[in-house]
């Protein structure tokens, strides 16, 4: 029965293709398994289909595909609470006490503001011949369309001095407003899904799955020196590669992008 219920809802997503290259975007249920369209399936894809699984970025404003790249608007800023959004903001939340890793929380001095993102990422991706270091700024997006960021808080500077300032959900903000997640997204591995789960993808199309892999916590050890590794998931049966976010850095991303990136304006 199960199995009949999600077809049903792919079918739906079908029957939407007639306008050309948009897709309204689905609340996903938890526990649906979406069938997807790369990673060495072959499930064929239409010019203008989404495939289901970035369809579970649920925090996205606007999804498109032309079959090479799919086109991923958000404006970044999270739906969950924070200390960070304005005081007269309903999801201001205050906070202080212990953030990341046991730190004293230290707010920093910026606050949560729009922006306007987008992703334009391979639909189908594939290993680059040559490694691409990610760059500060958006990396990837999360599945509620904050942007992943990498291990760095400045040119060749570690993160270690910035994680004082991540909120009640792992999160901060940079001077200008714009959230972002360098670490484990809490509200993602806690509330909506769970620490096992699909988290979101980075700019090549690979996706990034939580700290936790068949009831134990990943560790760098068990991924190559890009922070990932290959083998079959809920999402993605067939197999494929995929980011761990770990406890330890480089916690999303390692020493550069598995497949080629697309690009991200922001
Ligand atoms: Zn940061
Ligand atoms: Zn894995």
């Amino acid at each position: 029965m199960k199995k009949a219920f999600v077809f049903l809802i792919l079918c739906l997503g079908c029957s939407k293709s007639s306008d050309p290259g948009t897709s309204t975007i689905p609340t996903p249920s938890t526990g649906v398994t979406p069938g997807g369209s790369t990673g060495g399936t072959t499930t064929p894809s239409t010019a203008s289909e989404v495939p289901s699984h970035f369809k579970l970025i649920y925090g996205a404003t606007k999804i498109t595909s032309d079959g090479t790249y799919v086109t991923i608007e958000a404006t970044g800023a999270p739906d969950h609470k924070s200390v960070y959004y304005a005081t007269n903001s309903s999801l201001y939340e205050t906070f202080s006490g212990k953030t990341y890793n046991g730190l004293n929380f230290a707010k920093n001095p910026n606050s949560i503001s729009s922006g306007l993102y987008t992703f334009k990422i391979p639909v189908k991706p594939v290993a680059a011949t040559k490694v691409t270091a990610t760059s500060l700024g958006a990396i990837g997006i999360s599945l509620n369309g904050v942007p992943f960021y990498n291990q760095y808080a400045g040119p060749n500077q570690p993160l270690t001095g910035e994680m004082t300032s991540f909120d009640q959900y792992y999160g901060h903000p940079a001077p200008g407003g714009k959230y972002h997640y360098h670490v484990e997204p809490l509200y993602l591995t806690t509330v909506k899904k769970d620490k096992m789960a699909l988290l979101g993808f980075l700019l090549d199309g690979f996706p990034v799955y939580g700290p936790w892999e068949n009831g134990k916590a990943v560790t760098n050890a068990n991924l190559d020196v890009l922070h990932g590794h290959t083998h079959a998931t809920t999402e993605f049966p067939a197999g494929i590669y995929h980011y761990h976010i770990t406890q330890e850095d480089p916690y999303i991303n390692g020493n550069g992008f598995y497949g080629t990136p697309g690009t991200v304006s922001q």
